[in-house]
């Protein structure tokens, strides 16, 4: 699994999400399509799919775009004002990029079709999420944290995970969520400078 970091607008990120075995990729958010398309040409691989985490135009607004750029492609999303929408996700719906397995997360947090995509090898060792909370800072150059990292620390990014429901005292994903976000405020996601 290889993940390429293409920065977007003023302050976001798209990612490249690629299968190096089938050499296939997916496009997360692809707001800027002719950056995705170059960074997919770079990567000599080919584009079959779109994850969108949710519908706002700085995720969304790029997709039919891209398509009208780089011809039909799946395009999943959990929200039907999602552009492009091709495939409809749910809590708990999988499929593949590739070789790679892909597991959708409602997460109603930021907006209320919003999904997150969890991603792992075949051999379970390199688990990653895709999700909408990255923003650039306006004042310090930044990348964000690595997904692996974003995974075992953003408790947002977890809330499907039975062990950290038992912890917060959530009785299922909604419920922890809300427990989650009362506790928002002690928690800062973790960053790298440049
Ligand atoms: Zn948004």
């Amino acid at each position: 699994m290889k993940i390429r970091i293409v920065p977007a607008l003023e302050d976001n990120y798209m990612y490249l999400l690629i299968d190096e075995k089938s050499k296939t990729c997916a496009a997360v958010d692809p707001v800027e399509p002719k950056k995705i398309q170059e960074a997919v040409k770079e990567e000599n691989v080919e584009l079959t799919s779109v994850l969108t985490t949710h519908h706002h135009w700085d995720h969304a607004g790029g997709n039919d775009k891209l398509i009208e750029l780089m011809g039909k492609k799946t395009v999943y999303g959990g929200d039907d004002r999602i552009g492009a929408l091709t495939n409809k996700v749910q809590h708990g719906d999988k499929f593949q990029i590739g070789e790679l397995d892909i597991e959708c997360l409602f997460t109603p947090c930021h907006t209320s079709g919003h999904i997150c995509y969890f991603v792992n090898n075949k051999e379970k060792t390199q688990p990653a999420v895709f999700t909408e909370t990255k923003q650039r800072s306006n004042h310090e150059t930044t990348i964000p944290s690595t997904i692996e990292e974003e995974l075992l620390y953003n408790p947002f990014m977890r809330v499907g995970v039975e062990s950290l429901q038992k912890k917060v005292g959530g009785s299922d994903e909604i419920d922890t969520m809300g427990k989650l976000r009362e506790a928002k405020n002690s928690f800062k996601p973790p960053q790298h400078k440049i």
